[in-house]
């Protein structure tokens, strides 16, 4: 988000902090949470993204400098001898690449260092201490530094030895992450359900609300396991993965064979796409891959920045849910009349992709969701689904969000709309008025006007229907993720189409007047006008005198291109697609071979189109005409030719083939 003062920012943060302490009371201290991890991760990174633009508005009690939550006061305290940090996210391939970036200008060993990648275990941190080989105590992670007594509860998890399976001398810490299986966690809450007991949101909450019970025998009838990710021992090992090898050889389960040691950033990418693949399949739950530098001497070097280490990131999936604001609500009319109110975006990536429109549906839902727009909205796009704006996140509001009204008039056509009893949309009740726009949609992007490929009738109408456009400025706000939501497209087809619309940044002045789709605007006289005016502003401005003078344009045309742009709407559109695109003015040759020649193509050309043959004679400077006079200087005859030939023949007009054509154009 954007701010236009510090103080703005600085109340913005304020509000997410305050939200952010909110929801990690929930699911740290009453292990309740109340959003997705994914929306909690979403406003978490505004929040630091404002605290990195905005270093003063940084408090050290701001939730990003803090580990988990506060220890509950019922179990003993215990400080752990080195704190328990957290992680630092990457949520995109370029946020880990920036990442390496980051501590590669901090220290260039980390060049050389190979990473090791782990499966990101969702599950509480732990810490277990052994002496001589013996368990002794565990640990939550707390606060990172003082965590709370769960030794009796962790006896009861068969994973976690009592005692290593292999000699060991001295104090030993080992650390991990206690999960409960997915299967597991199904079977409980279909138990508690059949009991009406509340039921746990995800794995990671029954886990927790496991471990965290004062009576051990209540721990022992739940299904818990341990993974270790961490041994300290006195004399350290020199890497990484050595430690999950040596803590497997204790007797812990510590995924040696799902982890991987890898030397180049983009092995860690694939391996990161591997575990997004095979993740459903696991049967506990992962929410990314941990990626850390192997070498635990550089890792140690490199420190800690904030609650986490420098030389290690967690490289989450794509999150399905995320949070932005909602700009504005547009009406969309169907071709069928209905109104659809469509959310706009600030655009944000969610799953991968980046949307910037969502469907609201209908009056009633927008109403029932309390939507407001300048709303902190959740939207979710999971698999090919639609996204959709989930809702608000009310306590972030400012007290400047607006309350969207429903027009009474259609703003196609500006006649009253209705609202028929039972019926959830409404409609226009002006027949006629329905499809004009839709028309002029699927004019813009063909081959003579902007020529836009890949967006031809169908894939047009199908935008429009899902509310992507509405007029032809929308389609240069198109965003790959929009289209990716169509049914039959993909991602890759999306960004194709939006590399096809960023090619048509620039247009002529002929297409552009074209493309508009003004009423008898062909062509010729998208030409004709073009080549009087010269000018985009002096054309929107001109008078209907002016219109009238221009050769070979009659008064019915004059007329409509003069009301064209007489309407406020038509002026604001063009306005609007000024500021995407730039209008280019034909090349004509200054004193080209065909200069003031007036030129008629007949018959079939073989090597180009007919109307590629005439732009290539306007840039020669010819007047291209459609009928034979006695002013025609040129007929140019393909095959077939038919009347216009015999005409010319009878005028004693200069005939030319195809072929020759050709050889003066080159
Ligand atoms: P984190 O869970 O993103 O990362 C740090 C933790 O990862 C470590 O403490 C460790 O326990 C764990 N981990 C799992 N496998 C590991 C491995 N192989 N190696 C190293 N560590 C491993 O960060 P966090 O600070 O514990 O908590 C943030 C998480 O909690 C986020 O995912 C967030 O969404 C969630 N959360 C959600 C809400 C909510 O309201 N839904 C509130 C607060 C926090």
């Amino acid at each position: 988000m954007t701010f236009s003062s510090q103080a703005e920012a600085s109340k913005r943060a304020e509000k997410l902090r305050e939200k952010i302490n909110e929801l990690n009371h929930h699911y740290y201290v009453l292990d309740e949470p109340s959003v997705t991890d994914a929306v909690y991760d979403s406003l978490a990174r505004e929040l630091k993204q404002i605290e990195a633009e905005y270093p003063d508005l940084l408090t050290a009690d701001s939730p990003t400098q803090r580990v988990g939550g506060e220890p509950l006061s019922k179990f003993q305290k215990i400080t752990h001898d080195t704190p328990m940090l957290s992680l630092n996210d990457a949520f995109s391939e370029g946020e880990v690449v920036e990442w390496l970036e980051r501590i590669t200008k901090l220290n260039p060993k980390v060049a050389k260092s190979a990473f090791y990648c782990e499966l990101k275990m969702d599950g509480l941190a732990c810490s277990l201490k052994y002496r001589n080989g013996l368990f002794y105590q565990a640990t939550t992670r707390g606060d990172g530094y003082i965590g709370e007594n769960i030794t009796e509860q962790v006896k009861t998890i068969q994973a976690v030895p009592l005692r290593f399976r292999s000699e060991s001398k001295g104090e030993v810490e080992v650390r991990g992450e206690i999960y409960m299986p997915k299967a597991s966690f199904e079977s409980l809450n279909s138990e508690r359900e059949k009991k009406s007991l509340p039921l746990f949101a995800n794995p990671r909450n029954a886990a927790a609300g496991s471990v965290r019970q004062l009576d051990p025998k209540l721990t022992a009838k739940r299904d818990l396991s341990f993974m270790a990710y961490q041994l300290l021992l006195p004399s350290p090992n020199k890497l990484h993965h050595q430690e999950h090898l040596e803590l497997e050889r204790l007797g812990f389960r510590a995924n040696t064979r799902e982890n991987k040691v890898v030397s180049s950033l983009n092995l860690v990418l694939d391996y990161q796409h591997h575990v997004n693949r095979i993740r459903e399949g696991l049967p506990y739950l992962i929410d990314g891959v941990v990626v850390q530098l192997d070498d635990r001497e550089l890792f140690r070097e490199l420190g800690v920045i904030g609650k986490a280490p420098r030389g290690a990131i967690a490289f989450k999936f794509a999150p399905t849910e995320v949070t932005t604001k909602l700009l504005d609500i547009l009406i969309q009319v169907g071709r069928q009349g209905t109104m659809t109110p469509v959310a706009v975006l600030e655009p944000i990536e969610v799953h991968g992709v980046t949307v910037s429109r969502a469907t609201l549906h209908n009056e009633d839902e927008i109403k029932k969701k309390n939507i407001l727009i300048g709303d902190t909205v959740i939207v979710r796009r999971a698999g090919d689904v639609i996204p959709e704006v989930v809702g608000p996140v009310e306590n972030l509001r400012t007290g400047r969000e607006k309350a969207f009204n429903f027009p009474k008039t259609c703003p196609v056509c500006g006649l009253p709309i209705e609202r028929k009893e039972g019926e959830a949309a409404y409609r226009c009740t002006n027949k006629s008025c329905l499809g004009s726009r839709i028309l002029q949609l699927r004019h813009f992007t063909t081959k003579a006007a902007f020529d836009i490929v890949g967006l031809g009738p169908k894939v047009i109408d199908k935008l429009y229907d899902a509310g992507l456009i509405a007029d032809q400025a929308d389609i240069y706000q198109l965003k790959a993720g929009d289209i990716a939501q169509l049914e039959g497209f993909g991602e890759q087809s999306g960004e194709n189409i939006v590399k096809a619309i960023e090619l048509r940044r620039k247009v002529g002045l002929r297409q552009f007047l074209y493309g508009l789709g003004i009423r008898h605007v062909g062509v010729e006289t998208a030409e004709a006008i073009s080549q009087r005016f010269n000018s985009l502003e002096k054309i929107r401005h001109a008078k209907l005198k002016s219109f009238q003078e221009v050769p070979d344009i009659g008064p019915i045309v004059a007329k409509s291109i003069h009301e064209y742009f007489s309407h406020i709407e038509n002026q604001h559109l063009v306005d609007r697609l000024l500021k995407e695109v730039k209008v280019t003015l034909a090349k004509r040759a200054a004193v080209g071979l065909l200069s003031g020649k007036s030129i008629v193509f007949t018959g079939a050309l073989q090597q180009m189109t007919r109307s590629e043959a005439q732009q290539k004679a306007r840039e020669l400077g010819a007047d291209v005409n459609d009928s034979v006079s006695k002013n025609t200087d040129i007929v140019v005859v393909g095959e077939n030719a038919g009347s216009k030939a015999t005409k010319a023949k009878e005028l004693g007009v200069k005939i030319i083939t195809e072929q020759e054509f050709v050889g003066l154009a080159n």
